[in-house]
């Protein structure tokens, strides 16, 4: 569902997770360049009545231009006209010739993708993006894109970008980037900052280096501005859920945790870039984020160091991508019918960010419990939320966001994403019903 190198996506939300990440995914492989990607349009300009409203609709349409545009696709219109007047003999021929091999039984329109010698004909009663969708899927794997992956922050990562000479340094110095971010902001690596700064909970501040000041900082006001649903300080909390272990802690021990979660316990000095948690026993957690900024640090150093203007991170459902003029795009599809698309979401955003209980929940005596925790109660929210999508401008605001919202459930987390700007939201109950943030717009039915 997605397709590049424009990578667009279509997001199967009522579906499942796995399909959104697989999809994702299933476009970039690397494969050597195929000089030939060639897409025909067998029209009849000046007689099918079909075929003109499929240029006005299709061919005409920005979505379609644009898409032939950055695929580097050499599209052909191959005209039948009635009134072949002003027709060179040549491109009558070149026509006919082409309409014997991939026409024979002159339908139209049609359009027509040839690679490695195969046609592929596209079924033309599709709706435009899964149309331009399936002619990606044609074509993606020859247009020259590189993939690495690897087992890493407790999730696969992925990596997609155009082949170059330099393509697995720009690899590894991605995923050294991750082990590092991991090293630095992991909770469970007693050698991390994170610890440190944990074990010096009422102690004393510790200096940290400006972007992890950044990341807490960020993190302590997204705690703010979502009445406390995400809050890094939840660690305690999520310590006696081991979800590991299923086991539902004492009522006692919840007690006891209550009193040391809080992002109030959060004391930023900007003047030294310190950071300091007020009582002990406060302790942080970026479990949450972690991937989603360790994403956006991937994307912000290819940028930087690399000069790419392509570039993708999957970080295990939370995909965040280089932005250029494709952005992300995300398309719902029907969830009882899989060829129509029900809505398609018209949003700039460089991230995508997935949340949902159906992967990461644990049960015990048919109860189930969500591995995201209510900082406020310090149990496992019990919302009917399944799913999350948030479509945001960056990896740790989408992973933020998605968070706070499947605490906050549907009516309030969809309030606070019509209140922020650039960011949307979907969301999937375990009724099956879904709602939508306002800037998401239905255009096909
Ligand atoms: P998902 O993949 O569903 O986004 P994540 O792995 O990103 O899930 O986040 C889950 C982790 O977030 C938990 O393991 C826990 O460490 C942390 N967490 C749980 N509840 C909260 C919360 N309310 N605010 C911030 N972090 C939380
Ligand atoms: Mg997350």
């Amino acid at each position: 569902m997605y397709i590049s190198p424009s990578f667009h996506k279509q997001v199967l939300v009522a579906l499942n997770y796995k399909q959104f990440t697989i999809l994702a995914s299933v476009f970039v492989l690397s494969l050597p360049l195929f000089s030939q990607r060639k897409l025909y349009y067998f029209s009849g300009s000046d007689w099918c009545v079909s075929c003109i409203k499929f240029k006005k609709e299709v061919i005409e349409s920005n979505k379609f231009r644009g898409f032939i545009k950055r695929s580097e696709i050499d599209f052909e219109i191959l005209d039948f006209p009635q009134r072949k007047k002003g027709l060179t003999k040549s491109y009558i021929n070149h026509c006919d010739s082409l309409a014997s091999l991939y026409n024979k039984e002159g339908s139209f329109p049609k359009l027509v993708s040839v690679d490695s010698g195969e046609a592929f004909t596209h079924n033309l009663k599709k709706a435009i993006p899964f149309l331009l969708a399936e002619i990606d899927s044609i074509f993606s794997p020859l247009i020259n894109k590189i993939q690495s992956s690897k087992k890493i922050m407790g999730s696969r990562f992925k990596f997609t970008i155009k082949n170059r000479a330099d393509s697995s340094i720009i690899f590894q110095e991605g995923w050294s980037l991750i082990e590092k971010i991991e090293k630095e902001i992991s909770s469970w690596d007693s050698l991390s900052l994170t610890s440190k700064i944990n074990r010096n909970a009422g102690l004393s501040p510790l200096k940290v280096p400006i972007e992890f000041f950044k990341l807490v900082e960020y993190c302590k006001n997204t705690s703010e501005i979502t009445q406390g649903a995400f809050d890094i300080t939840v660690k305690p909390a999520v310590k006696i859920w081991d979800w590991k272990k299923s086991t539902v802690p004492s009522e006692e021990s919840v007690d006891s945790v209550l009193s040391i979660v809080g992002s109030k316990y959060i004391q930023l000095n900007e003047s030294d870039t310190t950071v300091f948690l007020k009582k002990k026993g406060v302790e942080l957690d970026f479990g949450a984020v972690g991937k989603g900024y360790a994403a956006d640090k991937v994307i912000q150093m290819w940028e930087n160091e690399f000069n790419l203007n392509y570039g993708v991170v999957d970080a295990g459902g939370d995909i965040v991508a280089i932005e250029n003029e494709d952005k992300l795009h995300v398309i719902i599809p029907n969830p009882e019918n899989p060829n129509g698309v029900k809505y398609e979401i018209g949003v700039s955003a460089n991230a995508v960010v997935t949340s949902g209980d159906y992967f990461r929940s644990f049960q015990i005596e048919n109860k189930k419990y969500s591995h995201i925790i209510n900082p406020k109660t310090c149990k496992p929210v019990e919302s009917s939320v399944s799913s999350v999508t948030v479509i945001a401008p960056n990896g740790l605001m989408g992973d933020a966001l998605a968070t706070a919202i499947t605490v906050l459930g549907e009516v309030v987390g969809i309030g606070l994403i019509n209140q922020l700007p650039d960011v949307e939201a979907i969301i999937n109950k375990t009724d099956g019903s879904e709602f939508f943030s306002e800037g998401i717009i239905t255009t096909y039915e």
